[in-house]
């Protein structure tokens, strides 16, 4: 009993924009920082032509769960998003996070250190809380790109997805590494990151045409039984989509380049509308949509969490970019 109320204390859905500071090269262009943040809301300042050509400012106002501002903290960012989460998956919760946002707009900068955050508190509840009660906890980490799925732990091997007709997603061959310890892990985190970055164009530019997912999976001895495989608990995702921008790259005159814009316009739109769905308790789930919400599908069932980080760039030449992005968040609280 003591259980079910804490799971059902934590909102289902959270949604938190997050916003960077200034960086060089806007300061160094003059752009101007055009979002006033204030508790849980901001307002974007548009400037826009008339006919005549003067100016006019636009205000746009959107409301969030919670409004991070460039003074926040990664360990503040930690703290508002991901640790609520973190005791619920010992009692069969799935819970993902997203890091939603343009090329630039601080995804990374912001997912990277959550995965090792949370799992340092998993590990402590593992150790202390629950210790002697067979919990184990592994980690994987694979990427999205094209369609197509990449084991991140095992140099980029190719991946099949596989559903057995149980509402069962299986990822066939996907590496999945037990740990013990926070070191195990952080290095793990680094490997995974590091092999994202491959590529010819250059490693921003080919990470934000793919979504990178890590996965953190509680898992319980049968009978603390070692020699039999230990039984799924629950499950944490952490979700560096590809740039929001690219599903825009439909267009492009290099082929490659508009089936990954294709796919990738696809996969948000789907898992937009999943997360509605989810909120709506509605039976059906469109995961169908793409590949994204396919993989995620057993993250979309049952008692779940879901947590959409959106990152905005503070700057007047990302304007419509950010209202962008606010406007999907806004769709999804
Ligand atoms: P994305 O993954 O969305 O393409 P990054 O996370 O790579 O963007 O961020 C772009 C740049 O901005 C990086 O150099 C990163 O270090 C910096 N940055 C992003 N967010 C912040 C922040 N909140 N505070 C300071 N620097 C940031
Ligand atoms: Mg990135």
């Amino acid at each position: 009993a003591v259980d079910k109320e804490k799971s059902s204390s934590v909102a289902k859905i959270k949604v938190v924009v997050r916003k960077r500071p200034l960086n060089k090269k806007e300061l160094a262009k003059n752009e101007e920082d055009i979002i006033d943040t204030y508790s849980n809301s901001l307002t974007v300042h548009e400037t826009k032509l008339k006919v005549d050509l003067t100016q006019y400012v636009e205000k746009h106002e959107f409301v969030f769960d919670a409004v991070l501002n460039e003074e926040v903290t990664n360990d503040e960012v930690y703290r508002e998003t991901v640790e609520p989460i973190v005791p619920i998956i010992f009692e069969r919760t799935k819970a993902t996070c997203f890091a939603y946002g343009q090329t630039g707009s601080g995804k990374t900068y912001t997912m990277k250190p959550l995965p090792l955050k949370a799992s340092r508190d998993i590990l402590r509840l593992m150790y202390h809380t629950y210790r002697n009660q067979g919990y184990q906890l592994f980690v994987s980490f694979f990427e999205i790109y094209g369609g197509k799925l990449f084991d991140l732990l095992n140099d980029r091997k190719k991946l099949c997805m596989r559903e057995d007709g149980k509402q069962k997603v299986c990822i066939v061959g996907l590496q999945e590494y037990r740990v013990v310890d926070v070191e195990q892990i952080k290095e793990l985190i680094e490997k995974g990151n590091a092999t994202r970055s491959t590529g010819t164009t250059g490693a921003n530019e080919e990470s934000s045409r793919s979504h990178a997912i890590l996965q953190l999976a509680i898992k319980r001895l049968v009978d603390g039984n070692e020699s039999k495989p230990p039984r799924p608990v629950g499950k944490l995702s952490f979700i560096d989509l590809a740039g929001s921008e690219r599903g825009a790259d439909t267009t492009d005159n290099d082929k490659q380049t508009r089936i990954e814009g294709a796919e990738i316009n696809k996969s948000l739109l789907a898992l937009k509308e999943c997360i509605r769905a989810l909120d709506n308790d509605q039976g059906h789930i469109p995961f169908r949509g793409s590949k994204l919400t396919e993989v995620l599908r057993d993250s979309f069932v049952g008692n779940s969490r879901t947590v959409m980080i959106s990152c905005i760039s503070p700057s007047s030449g990302s304007c419509e970019h950010t209202l962008n992005t606010l406007r999907y968040a806004d769709r999804v609280k």
